[in-house]
């Protein structure tokens, strides 16, 4: 018998700040999906890195920390296959969080391109604080506490994962002790989908489709949705490539593109038909893991199991890397 090689770890996590919606499912979802086949994934609800926005509203970071899970659950992550937790569960992400603040420079964190982003961009809450200029310190925690060996990322995140991978080197520098891996990226193919006024897909825009939404709400969504905007009577030829709503039959719909294009330049049908056509077969798409989401949503003590099971094993496996952390600190 050939021995089998364990597969490569990895950790990724969301934040529970509002319900789930289509960008999440083609940005994130369906990529944690796949990888599933690949590696030992951990899958995270990150509830202290939402705290470090909402810490005024604190509520509901509970409430969707669980809709989340039943949402990652619904649309395919395998809690057979992957380590899904809910990292304030594990204690030991803070305890980790705390060693590598000592050791990381100021500087490293104040030249964080998304931190400046952030501080400048989110109006409505104050993110001058402690905590949020320290939101990679412990990321790079939650990464390193199980000796994570990749990290799924857009191109965004690369400058964190590199300030990971420099705080594994520090420390392992510093005492002289090859501790943590320096986690690799796996750079995931940007999928972006706009919410359904042209702008970027956030709950704060209200321009979301939860995947939560009944037919109807979707239907209703659809309909509201940006198109060509020289498209305005039924004999207009349109432009299907500057349509919001080509794009959804793009990304849901690939291989009927063709024919939406053919109707659109040729003004075969209206953009309402269009729309009620797309609406009609994403709420078809989507039916069988809403089924499966309203089943989990009424056995909320399968998913407490679930998130036990979970946390126990990511648990094992922190609490083995602070061991060694505080054998080699000497603490
Ligand atoms: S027909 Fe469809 S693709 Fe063309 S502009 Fe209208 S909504 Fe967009």
């Amino acid at each position: 018998m050939t021995p089998t090689t364990p597969k490569k770890r990895i950790l990724s996590g969301m934040r529970p700040t509002g319900s789930l919606h289509l960008g999440h499912l083609v940005g994130t979802l369906e990529n944690w999906v796949r990888l599933q086949d690949e590696y030992d994934c951990f899958f995270m609800v990150a509830d202290w890195h939402a705290l470090m926005g909402e810490y005024e509203h604190p509520a509901s970071v509970a409430t969707y920390s669980l809709e989340n899970v039943i949402d990652w659950i619904s649309y395919g992550i395998d809690p057979e296959r992957s380590t899904l937790f809910i990292q304030s569960r594990v204690p030991e992400h803070l305890e980790l969080c705390m060693v590598f603040s000592c050791l990381t420079p100021l500087g490293w964190l104040e030249r964080c391109p998304t931190y400046k982003e952030q501080l400048r961009e989110v109006t409505t809450r104050d993110l001058n604080t402690y905590g949020f200029l320290g939101y990679p310190v412990l990321q790079a925690a939650d990464i390193l506490v199980y000796k994570g060996n990749a990290v799924p990322v857009g191109e965004d995140q690369l400058p964190h994962l590199e300030l990971t991978r420099e705080i594994a080197r520090r420390f392992n520098s510093l005492y002289g002790k090859n501790v943590f891996p320096e986690p690799a990226a796996l750079l995931t193919k940007a999928a972006r989908l706009l919410g359904t006024d042209g702008r970027k897909m956030s709950k704060s825009y209200g321009n979301t489709i939860n995947l939560s939404d009944d037919p109807a709400t979707i239907m209703k969504k659809i309909a509201g949705m940006i198109t060509d905007p020289q498209r305005i009577k039924l004999a207009d030829k349109g432009h299907p490539d500057i349509c919001g709503v080509f794009a959804y039959y793009s990304f849901f719909f690939p291989e009927s593109t063709g024919e939406v294009r053919q109707w659109c330049e040729s003004a075969g049908i209206g953009c309402t038909e269009c729309k009620k056509r797309l609406g009609a077969r994403l709420v078809e798409k989507l039916a069988p893991y809403q089924a499966k989401r309203r089943a989990l949503e009424n056995d909320r003590g399968a998913i407490e199991k679930i998130l036990a099971r979970g946390e126990e094993k990511a648990r094992a496996a922190a609490s083995a890397t602070m061991k060694e952390v505080k054998a080699v600190l000497g603490i």
